[in-house]
């Protein structure tokens, strides 16, 4: 059976069988002992649905050493992010034993967490809070991205083959429809030849049908998003009301200090065992922002011109070139980015239990076969070596497709749902933001 629920009483909230509510919130303080003596009486009984489903789920997303935590707090005392009123990792790691699914993906704390991992460092029972964390991480991601079944398929390693496919197959389809798998050197524009002997990947795949494509996929994954955030933040307000503090208002009055928060990294500035995650991680921030400018303006150069009739610019671009100016830094800091990223796991894996789980090296995997290939992709076409060439965009291309597509359901949806739980941490009064 999926769910059980079970009648809270006074009396059994330390046997381990039955499980009160009032219980569940007193556990939340420290200490726990001085606080069950001065609790029974106080407060009204009221059941609640365990989720033994839920919990199994979370064991096997990476949840596996939950059951061995004994609530000693360390993990709080350990945490240097969490608030000092009701911190975390603590209650959340009582939450997940006991099943309480809306309890731990209503709450904000799950993304004030970085996952810096002082606290699984310090576990004495190797229950892996950190750990834990990332767990519910993922399953809140699964929970609000529709459909579900797409996280899961991303987080399944035994679905690796099949997730692919899908970018691969797209790609491949409208190479066959509106390019060629024996592309002519050079191009033809206006009747001249252009780039003469050289490789022109617009011949592999033109400028619109990639236009096409590609903005389709970030459209529908906009889509995703924004029904994932409004579900998202009406359960953040469900849980605060529920714990007696309701919320009005939308929170876009609190994005702006949340988004300068992000891109100064102040969070991770905060971590102990991993400090080094600061660095690497704002690496592939910033990659990312400089390959999304080199990708608007090429295709405002490309395109902007149609719009008052006159010619586009069309890729290849020259060396040194505006596009290029975005481009070469952004590659670059990916690659630093990515190697230190891959670094860290295994110079920490020590202090915390493992490498990380396959969701986290899922998106690890595919950031280096997109800046690899991204990067051989220029310098085989410099080369003019074709027949390495045009396999290696077209690993590119499927890498970058796989990135849109998966969005949502991958590890790259926690820069958005990260990003609501700040805010709403900021409208609750939760969190006012790091000094
Ligand atoms: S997770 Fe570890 S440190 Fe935290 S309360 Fe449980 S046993 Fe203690
Ligand atoms: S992983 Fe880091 S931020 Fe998250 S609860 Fe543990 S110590 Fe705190």
């Amino acid at each position: 059976m999926a769910d059980e629920t079970v009648e809270k009483t006074e009396d059994t909230a330390g046997a381990g069988e039955e499980i009160t509510e009032t219980a569940a919130s007193e556990a939340e303080a420290v200490p726990v002992a001085s606080e069950a003596e001065a609790a029974p009486a106080v407060r009204e009984a009221v059941a609640i649905t365990p989720d033994v489903g839920f919990v199994k789920e979370l064991i096997s997303s990476g949840g596996a050493d939950l059951k061995k935590c004994y609530q000693c707090a360390t993990c709080s005392v350990a945490c240097n992010l969490t608030p000092d009123a009701s911190p975390f990792p603590r209650k959340e790691m009582m939450w997940a034993q006991w099943g309480l699914k809306d309890k731990l993906m209503g709450n904000p704390d799950i993304w004030l967490c970085h996952q810096c991992n002082d606290c699984t460092a310090q576990c004495p029972r190797g229950a892996k809070p950190g750990t834990v964390m990332n767990a519910v991480a993922k399953m809140t991601i699964s929970r609000f991205s529709k459909p579900g079944f797409l996280t899961k398929g991303v987080g399944n390693p035994s679905a690796l083959i099949l997730m692919m496919a899908l970018p691969i197959a797209i790609l491949a389809v409208a190479i066959g429809i509106f390019g060629s798998y024996s592309p002519t050197r050079g191009e033809m524009v206006d009747g001249k030849l252009q780039h003469a002997g050289d490789i022109v990947y617009g011949q592999f795949l033109g400028h619109w049908p990639i236009v096409g494509v590609f903005t389709s996929f970030f459209v529908l994954s906009i889509i995703v998003f924004a029904l994932g955030i409004r579900s998202y933040w009406g359960a953040l307000k469900a849980h605060a009301a529920d714990e007696g503090q309701p919320i009005a208002g939308s929170g876009f009055g609190k994005l702006g200090p949340v988004i300068g928060e992000i891109f100064t990294h102040k969070r991770f500035g905060k971590c102990d065992e991993t400090e080094d995650r600061k660095t690497s991680h704002m690496f592939i921030f910033y990659a990312f922002g400089l390959l999304f400018l080199a990708t608007i303006v090429s295709t405002l150069l490309t395109d902007g011109p149609l719009l008052w009739g006159g010619e586009g610019v069309l890729s290849p671009y020259p060396t040194i070139s505006v596009v290029k100016l975005f481009a070469y830094p952004g590659a670059a800091a990916g690659l630093i980015g990515i190697g230190l990223i891959t670094i860290n796991r295994f110079k920490h894996q020590e202090k915390l239990g493992g490498l990380g789980s396959y969701f986290d090296w899922l998106l690890i995997s595919v950031i280096i076969v997109l800046m690899v290939t991204g990067i051989g992709s220029v310098a085989f076409r410099l080369a003019n070596i074709g027949a390495l060439a045009f396999p290696t965009y077209f690993v590119h291309l499927s890498a970058v497709l796989f990135l849109f597509i998966y969005a949502p359901f991958s590890k790259m949806a926690h820069m958005v749902y990260r990003t609501v739980a700040l805010t709403f941490a900021r409208v609750s009064g939760r969190d006012l933001g790091v000094d």
